[in-house]
């Protein structure tokens, strides 16, 4: 699958490390490769996706029913590479690759399988500014790929700023009632998948999560493609 779409553009670089590649149709070299391994479920808590050694981390046991959350990689040199360039540089064809990572991860998760996906929202001001949403990008590319729908219930209110070079406390402070519900969304006994470029301190999601509850789902699962 990763072959397939990477034939759709033939970078003659390594994206991580910039080494001359010996073969095209090919994204990284195979150093960058390498050194790319995906976070190992196992070692994480299914809950809350913090590494842990027991079944559920004492965070988790008597809370958040019904909510999983996973990334795929390390916030770090490859697979930061893939962010920065999605989402500094424009990057959108990167997207189905990224996206294709995803979907192999998501099934080693075995996190039910969604009825719909949805992206974690920018807020006005940034989209403004950047012209696009890393997270929407990925959730498109991996509608088309699992072959479910997309939908975007979730706003995100304007005093939302960005979190870049907050502290975690701070961060819990200025994300309180951040994302609205749009009207009319039915969600009703659906299996929901959000999606995040990177998940931080995964605050973000658990506050559309929360949000989303408000329309009754069955479950909402959180893939993120970086863990930072
Ligand atoms: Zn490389
Ligand atoms: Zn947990």
């Amino acid at each position: 699958m990763l072959n397939t779409l990477s034939s759709l553009f033939f970078p003659p670089s390594c994206m991580a490390c910039n080494d001359q590649l010996l073969e095209t149709r090919r994204l990284l070299c195979n150093g960058c490769m390498t050194a790319m391994p995906r976070l190992d479920p196992h070692d994480r808590c299914p809950i809350c996706f913090q590494w842990l050694e027991g079944p559920v981390c004492t965070d988790c046991k008597n809370k958040c029913e019904g909510f999983r959350m996973a990334a795929v990689f390390h916030y770090e040199s490859p697979a930061a590479a893939f962010i920065k360039q999605l989402k500094y540089q424009g990057r959108e064809e990167l997207a189905p690759a990224m996206a294709a990572w995803m979907l192999i991860h998501y099934h080693d998760l075995n996190f039910p399988w969604p009825d719909a996906i949805i992206p974690v929202p920018q807020s006005f001001p940034r989209r403004l500014v950047r012209g696009y949403n890393p997270s929407s990008q990925l959730a498109v590319a991996l509608s088309k790929l699992m072959k479910v729908p997309l939908m975007q219930p979730l706003r995100r209110m304007w005093k939302a700023f960005p979190q870049a070079g907050k502290g975690a406390k701070e961060r819990v402070k200025m994300s309180q009632d951040e994302f609205r519900l749009r009207s009319q969304t039915d969600l009703a006994d659906k299996t929901l998948l959000l999606i995040d470029d990177v998940i931080t301190t995964g605050t973000t999601i658990k506050r559309c999560s929360k949000t989303l509850q408000l329309a009754f789902p069955r479950k909402v699962c959180a893939l993120g493609f970086c863990l930072a």
